[in-house]
Formats: C-alpha cells, sequence, structure tokens
C-alpha cells in the first residue's frame, strides 16, 4: 500500500480513522487471565519486568466483571474523547492463556455492546495455537481482531536475561498461525535492555520489517516497584538509555519499517507511584514531540530506509 502524501509515521489513529471514519478508542479490560510464565508452566514469577498487574491500564479494576468494567471504559471514552466507537482491548496477562471452551465464554462477555468495532488480543507468542485462532475467529465475527504477541527482542541472550521463557521460534509460529486467519498481527518490543546495542535493537526491527508486520508497539525498558528487575536494579545497578537516545533509536527504527506498518505505541504507559526509572517515561508528550522533531530535523519518515516492496 503506498500512503501518500506520508505524514512522519502511520499512526494507529490515522489507521483507525481511515478504516472506520472516525475516532476510536481502545477499552482495556483484566479478564483475569493468569500466565504460564507464572504459574509454573514456563516460570515462577514472570519475566523479570513484570508486576503483578501483568501490564493491566492503572484504572482496570480486575476484580469487577468484565461487561462492567467494558461499560465503565465505554463511558471514559465516551465523556473524554467523545469517541463512539471503541475496540475492547484484552491487555493483562496472557490472554489467550485458557481453554478453548473457558476462552469462549470469556471472550463472548465482549459481545453485544453498541460501537465495538474489534477486539484487540494481547498475549504470549507461545500460548496460541489453532483451535484458539479459530474460537477467536469464531466468536468475533464481524469485527477487526488485533492479535498482539510479545516478542521483545529478537536476541534469544536477552530473552534468557528477561526470563521469558520463550524463544523467537514461538513468536515466528505464532505469526505464521495468524497469518492464516483474516487478525492483523502485531508485535511489542522493549528498547534499552542492558547489553543490547542501538544495532542490536535495530536487528529486532528489521527483523519485523522483514515479516511485514501490521503492527508494531516499542516500549522503553523500565523498571516497576515489586519486579525482580527492581530488585537487580537496586543492588547492581544498570545503564538505561537516556530520553535522548531513545528518540534518535526510535527514529532509526521508524525509518526501517514499512510504510504500511501501523504504529501503536512508542512509549509506555508507566505507573507514576511504581516507577523506579527512568522516571523520563512519564514525560510521555515530551518523548512523542521530541521524535517527530528528530524526524523533521533528520528530513526522514517512516519508511524511508525500508528496503522492500509496498503492498
Ligand atoms: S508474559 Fe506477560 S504477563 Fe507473563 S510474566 Fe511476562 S510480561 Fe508478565
Amino acid at each position: 500500500m503506498t500512503r501518500e502524501p506520508f505524514s512522519l509515521y502511520y499512526h494507529f489513529s490515522t489507521y483507525l480513522k481511515e478504516t472506520f471514519g472516525e475516532k476510536v478508542y481502545r477499552v482495556p479490560v483484566d479478564a483475569g487471565f493468569s500466565c504460564p510464565n507464572r504459574d509454573g508452566t514456563k516460570g515462577i514469577g514472570g519475566c523479570i519486568y513484570c508486576d503483578s498487574r501483568g501490564s493491566a491500564a492503572p484504572f482496570v479494576h480486575r476484580n469487577l466483571p468484565i461487561r462492567e468494567q467494558i461499560e465503565d471504559g465505554i463511558q471514559r471514552v465516551l465523556k473524554r474523547y467523545k469517541a463512539k466507537k471503541f475496540i475492547v482491548y484484552f491487555q493483562a496477562f496472557s490472554n489467550t492463556y485458557e481453554k478453548p471452551e473457558i476462552l469462549r465464554k470469556i471472550y463472548g462477555q465482549a459481545l453485544g455492546f453498541e460501537g465495538m468495532i474489534g477486539v484487540a488480543i494481547a498475549t504470549r507468542p507461545d500460548c496460541v495455537n489453532r483451535e484458539i485462532l479459530d474460537v477467536i475467529r469464531e466468536v468475533f465475527q464481524g469485527v477487526q481482531v488485533w492479535m498482539e504477541y510479545g516478542l521483545q527482542t529478537v536476541h534469544e541472550e536477552s530473552l534468557v536475561w528477561m526470563q521469558r521463557g520463550h524463544g523467537v521460534e514461538a513468536f515466528e509460529n505464532a505469526v505464521s498461525l495468524t497469518r492464516d486467519t483474516p487478525f492483523r498481527v502485531g508485535a511489542h518490543i522493549i528498547f534499552g535492555l542492558p547489553g543490547e546495542t542501538r544495532e542490536m535493537m535495530l536487528e529486532t526491527v528489521r527483523y519485523l520489517a522483514a515479516l511485514r508486520i501490521d503492527d508494531i508497539k516499542i516500549h522503553m525498558l523500565h523498571v516497576l516497584k515489586g519486579t525482580r528487575l527492581a530488585k537487580m536494579y537496586e543492588h547492581n545497578p544498570f545503564d538505561l538509555l537516556e530520553m535522548e537516545e531513545y528518540i534518535s533509536t526510535v527514529c532509526d527504527a521508524l525509518e526501517l519499517l514499512p510504510p504500511s506498518t501501523v504504529i501503536q505505541r512508542l512509549t509506555g504507559d508507566a505507573p507514576s507511584d511504581r516507577l523506579i526509572a527512568p522516571k523520563w517515561i512519564l514525560r510521555k508528550q515530551k518523548t512523542l514531540k521530541g521524535i517527530e522533531a528528530e524526524l523533521i530535523k533528520r528530513g526522514t519518515h517512516q519508511g524511508i530506509a525500508w528496503k522492500g516492496t509496498s503492498k
């Protein structure tokens, strides 16, 4: 797909407006899932950076029924953004980690809301198979599905360091299975892992660019209270990227990604009361403006260094 004229990068909101004709917002839910990297199946204690909320949005209440969480979320986006369309976002923990018959029941609770145009399901790449994807397809007929897989990095030694409990092969398998469905395929990656040079981070991006991933979320590694990473950081502080380095690396990444890849996120949403470091990630707008300013200064945009052919 060639998009003319091309802005600095293909923002998720642009994609949503082009596709659905108006503003669309995500309504995050915590559906009570667990994770094989926490319950002992793959590991205990989770990935070293994961806290007890498993990436849930700060305003989401795990103890509330899913439908109530969705109703609350719809009111929030309606009031705050005046948006009438929304995506139910299964965000916390591993949102495919259950038996298919249980998944069917859980997902079914997200149906029947006026204005719901799609569902985003974040999960580990080793938590999907054909049967699970078939359930998702069956339940969410008529709405768009975004599958989001945590890759984090393409470097196996970093995956071992962060105790992810899976390798790159699991991600490749998940992408390949999902490509047999009408779903969009997205990846989450982390910049600033100790031991990774800028070139290594960009190798992860090149890998995703070659896979023609549909959507991407880029996060900066951050240390949250109550995580194993926090203990490591306390006993043996390691270098975290400064805002300027992160901005510059993100700009390199955007240049390498295909123009068709939708950029869903370029900064994380860390809760200020639980964040230990780096504190600059709380300045989200400054970071995003810095990325735009850097691209303008370079005279570049997403895809300028992309070597493939357009969709
Ligand atoms: S896979 Fe996700 S939910 Fe599970 S421990 Fe890692 S970050 Fe947390």
